[in-house]
């Protein structure tokens, strides 16, 4: 049989009567970024490379909703990455923005819309004293990184098998096989010296963490993890993971710094450190907190953060840091969701979602495996419980190909990745989401009833 994704790219295919939308004038859009840009994209995963078929083009959105450049309108559940808690050009964020571009845009000088928006984070995250604001999640991280290596005068880093913590040379490393493995490159370009110090253990797996500390005594400065895991598909932490590793690197005398660029503002208004109750030692915030603007920050304990230059020695600047646009954005959301109920609103839209996702799945006799957490949500394509990234790989990802190609012809925008969260936004109201069942339901029962290829 023949589906969309089979034939990337080919305009011949919008006359398949199975394809309900037309994607002309974004495939003409890719022909013209490629020429310009790599893959036509600014960031890989956009250029639909693991589903196939070409990527809309997007020319506006508002609240739950995006529209592209062949007229296609979609219930948009990835959100700029889940960087929109509040949907698309929310009416106080465009006045916010609005406002301060008609003052100014960048000076490379202090405003108060920095310790405003920094007053508004220390005060929502328990373990946040104070923070620094970057321009990107890559440099938060980066940073707090290079902050542990200072304070602990230890070179050694350990993260988590399919967890992102952006680009940085020393973290673009994914999985190694077992205990001890030490990091290989993922990329081209990054060298054997560049990850020589970073160790990879599996997600959930306290023993494993346990056993990196004992082989590498006084080593190890700090262990970084994303306290919900957000970037293999949605992988909740499990009973006490969260709690064994604070527990182990206060023993060992290494850092603990909770990556929380993706939950921050999302699974609860204090991150995942509010909502299972535990102290990192250092966080990165990004996506949210900037309110759909590029800004990202890393804080946490004060004799930490005063190390850092001019308070301190260790060296971290940026032209664009603490952006006044994207200050004044995120001021503006995190106010909006400070006010009660936002919280509520995003934990009954993700469930629903979720199972949404399996009711439909079950009823198809599709294998599927769902989770749910504050505003994030997800789905695994197996029938094998998911608490790693070596159970996430067992998802059928030709079959999710299938199931996000229906959706997307029913008007149903998810990440177009298997290994990618799912997302809502305060936008995300009942109609949204009963317009999201209907959609879902019938999309699930297509790939069903069309069979394999
Ligand atoms: C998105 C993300 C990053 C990287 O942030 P960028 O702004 O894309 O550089 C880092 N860590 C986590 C957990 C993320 O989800």
């Amino acid at each position: 049989m023949c589906t969309s994704h089979a034939h990337p790219n080919s305009p011949a295919l919008t006359s398949d009567s199975r394809v309900r939308r037309s994607t002309a004038r974004s495939a003409n859009l890719l022909a013209a970024a490629r020429q310009v840009i790599p893959g036509g994209v600014s960031s890989p995963v956009r250029a639909f490379r693991s589903v196939g078929g070409t990527p809309p083009f997007i020319i506006g959105g508002k609240g739950a909703r995006i529209t592209d450049a062949d007229g296609n309108t979609y219930l948009d559940f990835v959100l700029s990455w889940g960087a929109l808690a509040l949907g698309h050009a929310h009416p106080l964020v465009v006045e916010a923005i609005t406002l301060q571009a008609e003052r100014g845009t960048s000076f490379g000088a202090p405003t108060e819309l920095e310790t405003e928006l920094a007053e508004m984070v220390v005060r929502a995250m328990p373990a946040v004293e104070m923070l620094r604001f970057v321009s990107s999640g890559t440099e938060a991280v980066m940073s707090a990184i290079r902050l542990s290596r200072a304070a602990t005068g230890r070179r050694k880093i350990v993260k988590f098998a399919g967890c992102y913590h952006g680009h940085a040379d020393s973290l673009l490393v994914q999985a190694g096989s077992g205990v001890a493995t030490l990091g290989l490159p993922d990329s081209p370009g990054v060298t054997a010296g560049a990850v020589a110090d970073t160790l990879t253990a599996s997600y959930n797996s306290i023993d494993e963490v346990e056993a990196l500390l004992s082989l590498h005594p006084g080593a190890v400065a700090a262990i970084i993890v994303e306290p919900v895991a957000g970037n293999m598909g949605l992988v909740l932490p499990s009973l006490g993971f969260l709690q064994g590793l604070r527990r182990l690197t206060t023993a060992h005398g290494a850092l603990l710094i909770f990556d929380e660029v993706m939950t921050g503002f999302r699974v609860a208004f204090g991150g995942a450190q509010r909502l299972y109750n535990i102290s990192p030692d250092l966080t990165c915030l990004g996506k949210i907190m900037g309110g759909g603007l590029p800004a990202a920050a890393y804080g946490g304990r004060l004799d930490l953060m005063e190390q850092i230059a001019p308070s301190g020695k260790v060296y971290q600047a940026g032209t664009l840091s603490g952006n006044p646009l994207a200050m004044a954005a995120g001021i503006a959301t995190l106010r909006e969701l400070g006010k009660p109920g936002a919280y509520e609103s995003l934990d009954r839209a993700s469930l629903a979602m979720a199972n949404c996702v399996r009711d439909a799945c079950l009823q198809a006799d599709l294998p599927v495996q769902t989770n749910a957490l504050g505003g994030m949500w997800g789905f695994f394509l197996t029938d094998t419980t998911v608490t790693d990234f070596a159970s996430a790989k067992t998802a059928d990802t030709r079959l999710y190909a299938r199931v996000f190609h229906a959706l997307l012809d029913e008007g149903i925008y998810l990440a177009p990745s298997q290994f990618e969260a799912a997302f809502v936004s305060t936008a995300h109201d009942a109609q949204a989401l009963e317009a999201a069942h209907i959609a879902v339901t019938k999309a699930v029962m297509t790939v069903r009833n069309r069979g394999a290829d």
